[in-house]
């Protein structure tokens, strides 16, 4: 399908394009100008769409696995055959490249596959002469996934896979801040499921909040910030709905004194700007061994001025946008404008645009363990270089109280690296390798970062009962 010059949206409700009244317009991070008016589910659209979703249920779950895995290779050959045009949305609402918006959608065309290969199948618990155990998953019901921005589609799609091959229903809230790409695939996916199986509606905060406390809504599965994470789970208690939380991190670092400098330090970078910093496992914060620290640091610096340069076209190669949303862009200012404050060395980057939510990537020296910039989650393109030299005293600052989503080791000794990485409180640690998930690893976070976890084979067991059958031998 070619791209529409002025595209429109819709919210997609029992198979069917719904408008509004009510529309909201996102703003071109770019240019800050405005794009397109985007409609705003109303309380009525949202009821409409669980109804469809409840009549659809019985039908729908009692499918088998393979009849759902054919859909799943569907639903990768539609995000396939309308990649073109799924990709200028993305780019045009996030502020990517074109080489970040096609890798968000072969990421989603990734994890659709792997989930044509894996679901959940019966599992003989016991078994001896006189019975017989049997553990089945059964789906929960309808599935609400609220998201975040950062990676719209991703982020959206690995809630919708894993709804729809555990037999479940699903009604996707995309962020308001990138609605457009979420609405136009599940409109285009219109005709591969049977009515009110897949759905999404457009809205803010009410509507997600609206989600959480629905009774005709069994399940919240939820990506965004601890705060928000913290809402949503207290008014899930309500109705007893499951619900997982994807969260905010602050992962960690660790350069150890073997490794080889240009080769890690090129992996920090990466670590620490791919989309900018806008991701939830990125590095943000990277401890380095005090006797090659000068010498990292330089060459770190060195990376980053030449594989992370403002684009203002989005179509030339590389991987580094602006911020999203001005909300963010805020964020991160007032981070820079701390160290600033504090007379941190900013080794390099620092500067801003005048239009667009555009910082220079950009690496301060040494901060203070106090400082927001490392004690608090910056999504964005601001990196803070701290200096070790005692291991236990090192993994004390990487272990945080109130974050644990991802951590990196770098050590030449693999054993050593291990060792370190078992001693880091992170659902996924990531050994001479920038972050990275991958669709077949479980991904979850320790303490505030998280409640439960998605992906892999173990992420489909949130969206289902898990039944325990004891069968009595004659
Ligand atoms: P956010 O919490 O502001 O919003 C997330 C979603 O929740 C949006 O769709 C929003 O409309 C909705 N929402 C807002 N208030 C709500 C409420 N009271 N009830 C229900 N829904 C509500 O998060 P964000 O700014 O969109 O996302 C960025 C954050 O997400 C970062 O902290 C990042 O680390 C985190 N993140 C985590 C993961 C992960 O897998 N752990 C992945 C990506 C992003």
């Amino acid at each position: 399908m070619g791209s529409s010059p002025e595209p429109q949206f819709f919210n997609i409700i029992n198979d069917e394009l719904r408008g509004a009244s009510d529309h909201h317009q996102v703003t071109d991070p770019r240019t800050e100008e405005p794009l397109w008016p985007c409609p705003v589910a109303t309380t009525q659209d949202f009821e409409d769409a669980v109804t469809a979703a409840r009549n659809a249920f019985p039908a729908w779950s009692k499918s088998t696995v393979a009849e759902r895995q054919a859909v799943l290779v569907k639903l990768a050959e539609g995000l396939k055959e309308n990649r073109q045009e799924l990709e200028e949305i993305v780019m045009k609402e996030t502020g990517k490249t074109a080489l970040m918006a096609q890798i968000e959608i072969d990421a989603c065309i990734n994890q659709c596959m792997y989930y044509t290969r894996v679901s959940l199948a019966d599992e003989v618990q016991f078994e001896d002469d006189k019975q017989k155990i049997i553990a089945t998953h059964i789906p929960l019901g309808v599935v609400a996934a609220i998201c975040p921005w950062n990676f719209p589609l991703i982020l959206s799609s690995i809630k919708v896979f894993s709804s729809i091959v555990t037999g479940n229903c699903v009604i996707v809230k995309p962020s308001p801040f990138t609605p457009y790409c979420v609405l136009k695939w599940v409109e285009l996916a219109r005709g591969i499921l049977p009515p009110g199986v897949f759905q999404a509606l457009n809205g803010g905060a009410d509507l997600g909040a609206a989600m959480t406390s629905h009774p005709g809504i069994d399940k919240i599965s939820f990506t965004g910030t601890i705060a928000t994470g913290k809402k949503v789970m207290a008014a899930c208690a309500k109705t007893l709905k499951k619900v997982t939380l994807e969260l905010a991190g602050n992962d960690a670092a660790v350069v150890t004194a073997d490794i080889d400098i240009p080769t890690v330090a090129a992996k920090v970078a990466t670590g620490g700007f791919f989309n900018a910093g806008q991701m939830c496992v990125a590095t943000k914060r990277v401890y380095v061994h005090g006797s090659i620290y000068d010498e990292f640091l330089d060459a770190l610096v060195k990376e980053v001025e030449k594989g992370y340069t403002i684009q203002e076209d989005a179509t030339t190669p590389g991987v580094f946008g602006p911020l999203d949303n001005k909300m963010q862009y805020d964020v991160v200012k007032g981070m820079l404008e701390d160290c600033r404050q504090h007379g941190y060395k900013i080794r390099t980057g620092g500067k801003v645009r005048e239009k667009g939510f555009w910082l220079e990537p950009t690496v301060v020296e040494k901060p203070s363990e106090d400082a927001p910039l490392v004690k608090e989650e910056q999504f964005g393109p601001i990196l803070p270089v701290m200096s070790w030299s005692d291991e236990d005293d090192v993994i004390k600052r990487a272990n945080l109280a109130n974050a644990g989503l991802g951590a990196s080791v770098y050590c030449r000794d693999l054993a050593n690296a291990e060792r370190i990485a078992r001693r880091l409180e992170a659902g996924s640690v990531f050994i001479n390798q920038s972050e990275r998930p991958n669709p077949v690893a479980y991904f979850s976070g320790f303490k505030d970062s998280g409640f439960g976890g998605e992906m892999g084979k173990q992420g489909l067991l949130s969206y289902c009962y898990t039944q325990s059958l004891h069968i009595a031998k004659a």
